[in-house]
């Protein structure tokens, strides 16, 4: 048993916490919105604030929106890198850029701290279940003191790499995961048009070679996936801002390398249109929204 402080409570800081205390560990939370500290509370977390979440702990965990609100609260004024306990371990487990992820790390190490980026794929459903992924960056021995609290949460626990390398994998997923949502969404618009029923594509490409995992888990179409965000009005989940945000990290990460990746550019795209549209809040799949607007018929 570890004693965890956890800072941000939202769609899966809440559900990881959850796990955490299943698993017998002591949790201290924080979070700006107090409700979000009182829900967990009666679960059996301790409240913390941003001046004691990290004392007397083992470890910290991070579950915050982006790179900037990472390095608020570790750096800034009296962040948690200079209230911990020296050797704290610090788990970031949100999706930020690597660059951020690497000067995190330096910056840890200079306060007498230790800091892994351990971001994951998996969403709220698995969240809740405890059968994350989690893809890591930092030194053999970091990932080994991580390892353990992170199995609380998770089902499949990565050693990614170096410091910066799980987010590395992090962008990369989403890169994909961004471009196969709008895939299927023109696949099922078309589909739609010409006359071929949702369900029946549904059954033929579960079994075909289209298959995948949005395809099967989290499909866009209402009706098709009982987990779908489409069937509750497609409340996330993760929302169209967050995968706008992640897809603009891999397309940072691609011009600074100079990689090529032309589909990752359109899919950055269309969710920021999709975005700046009023539907940031929406669940990542609602962009069927968009696409099936039916933009390129005859006379529009
Ligand atoms: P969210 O917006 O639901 O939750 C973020 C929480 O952080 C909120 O409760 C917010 O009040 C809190 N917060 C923000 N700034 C804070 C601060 N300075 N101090 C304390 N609390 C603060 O986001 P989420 O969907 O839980 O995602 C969190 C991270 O996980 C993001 O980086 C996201 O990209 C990543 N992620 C999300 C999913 C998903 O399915 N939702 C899946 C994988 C990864």
């Amino acid at each position: 048993m570890s004693k965890v402080g956890f800072v941000g409570l939202g769609h899966m800081g809440a559900p990881m916490v959850r796990r955490l205390l299943k698993a017998r560990h002591k949790v201290t939370v924080y979070d700006v919105v107090a409700e979000a500290m009182n829900a967990l509370a009666a679960d059996g977390a301790e409240m913390g604030t941003r001046h004691s979440v990290a004392a007397d702990v083992d470890a910290v965990i991070t579950m915050l929106p982006a790179g900037e609100d990472v390095s608020d609260i570790l750096l800034s004024g009296s962040g948690l890198f200079f209230q911990a306990q020296k050797g704290t371990l610090f788990i970031d487990s949100s999706s930020i850029d690597a660059q951020t992820a690497l000067e995190l790390a330096a910056e840890a190490h200079r306060a007498g701290m230790e800091l892994v980026d351990a971001p994951v794929s998996g969403g709220v459903l698995k969240a809740a279940a405890g059968t994350l992924t989690f893809m890591v960056g930092g030194t053999d021995s970091q990932f080994a003191r991580a390892k353990p609290i992170l199995q609380a949460m998770g089902e499949s626990i990565i050693h990614a790499g170096s410091s910066g390398a799980g987010q590395a994998a992090k962008f990369c997923n989403n890169m994909m995961l961004g471009i196969s949502m709008i895939a299927i969404c023109e696949a099922f618009t078309l589909a739609r048009e010409v006359g071929l029923d949702a369900k029946k594509l549904f059954e033929i490409c579960a079994l075909s070679s289209s298959q995948s995992w949005v395809l099967t888990n989290y499909h866009p179409v209402p009706g098709l996936v009982p987990t779908s965000p489409a069937n509750n009005n497609y409340q996330p989940g993760f929302t169209s801002r967050m995968m706008f945000k992640d897809l603009g990290l891999s397309q940072s990460a691609a011009r600074r390398v100079g990689a090529y990746t032309p589909l990752g550019a359109l899919a950055t795209q269309l969710y920021e249109q999709f975005v700046h549209s009023g539907h940031s809040d929406l669940d990542f799949s609602a962009i069927i929204k968009m696409i099936g607007a039916g933009k390129n018929k005859p006379g529009e």
